[in-house]
């Protein structure tokens, strides 16, 4: 067992398992855990690389300051390698986030400017407009902006893809991978590494309902109206200017419920605690298994862990009071009906 020299070295090479006891018809599924990684989520992987390329093109000094718009797992990889590599970092959160998330990211060292939530693109306040303005105004500092930034796909084009072809080469290959889609980053990559390594493999997308992006895939219809989804990381209602949705043919939209129920199934039936994207992503994937005529060997991302969803989609109490799960009348939370 190696020893490493910083918990850095500990992000990407995730484990790969395969589903035992999900119903995935004719198919076998394999689930790729990023929410093994330190910082709990995929996103670790494009703090490190993004901030690693900075360097190499010398745009960030020693001690110099990261500037970026999120709250999410971005947030939590960024702070991570900043906080191990000696930078500042300021992130600025909308303020409808989550106050764990919060004191989660100023734990790490982060500092956190909080902007308005009710205000859209192109406003001053508007929380990616404010963290370009906020660079752009100190010295030295760097807007990370990882919707633009091509070392985003690039960690997984270079990184996330080859492991996959690594491991699934172990069983003969594979035909499918499902992700999802948030800056894109993932999906862009992948794509492009499978494009020149594994071109056979069809890329399936897994997408919230309300988002844009299941009906611009089916139909080529790029609608500028969105809806809500209450699933955390993925669905946009515009295309992020490094995405490549070239390759991408097929899209399921899954509704929250459904995203949730799996999520809980996956956990029951195969110990794995993953976030809610997982759900929509598994949900998806288990749509393609079940609709396969002949067998396959399919990849889904576990995105991020769990722990950050206890209170919400693990919490039957939030499930019933968000009609996610339903009791009968004078019944108890042992009656819940799934
Ligand atoms: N799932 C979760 C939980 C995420 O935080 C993200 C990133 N927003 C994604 C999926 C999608 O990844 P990407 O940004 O690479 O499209």
């Amino acid at each position: 067992m190696a020893i490493h020299a910083s918990v850095l070295e500990l992000i990407g090479r995730t484990p790969m398992v395969k589903a035992r006891r999900l119903d995935t018809g004719p198919c076998e599924l394999y689930l790729k855990l990023e929410c093994a990684n330190p910082g709990g989520s995929i996103k670790d992987r494009i703090g490190l690389a993004m901030i690693e390329a900075a360097e190499r093109r010398g745009d960030l000094k020693p001690g110099a300051t990261i500037v970026e718009g999120t709250a999410g797992n971005t947030g939590i990889g960024l702070a991570l390698v900043a906080q191990q590599k000696g930078y500042r970092l300021i992130l600025v959160v909308p303020d409808k986030m989550s106050r764990e998330k919060i004191f989660n990211l100023k734990a790490m060292g982060a500092e956190v400017v909080l902007t308005r939530s009710d205000v859209g693109k192109g406003h001053p306040e508007y929380y990616q407009d404010l963290a370009a303005r906020i660079a752009a105004e100190t010295p030295g500092a760097l807007f990370i902006n990882q919707f633009g930034n091509p070392d985003n796909p690039a960690a997984h084009e270079f990184g996330t893809g080859p492991e996959i072809i690594e491991q699934m080469a172990e069983v003969g290959g594979f035909d499918a991978i499902v992700f999802g889609c948030g800056s894109s980053g993932t999906m862009t990559g992948l794509s492009r590494c499978f494009e020149k390594h594994a071109p056979h493999v069809e890329l399936v997308l897994a997408d919230p309902v309300g988002s844009i992006l299941a009906q611009y895939i089916n139909e080529g219809v790029l609608s500028d109206k969105s809806g809500t989804w209450l699933v955390e990381g993925i669905g946009e209602d515009f295309l992020p200017s490094i995405s490549d949705f070239s390759r991408v043919k097929k899209a399921y939209a899954i509704p929250d419920a459904e995203s949730f129920h799996t999520a809980r199934e996956l956990l029951a039936r195969e110990g794995i605690l993953g976030g809610s994207s997982t759900g929509t992503l598994v949900a998806a994937a288990l749509r393609y298994c079940r609709e396969q005529s002949r067998p396959k060997k399919v990849v889904v991302l576990v995105p991020d862990t769990g722990n950050k969803y206890l209170s919400k989609m693990y919490n039957d109490y939030w499930m019933l009071d968000n009609g996610f799960l339903q009791r009968p009348y004078h019944g108890d939370l042992r009656d819940l009906i799934m």
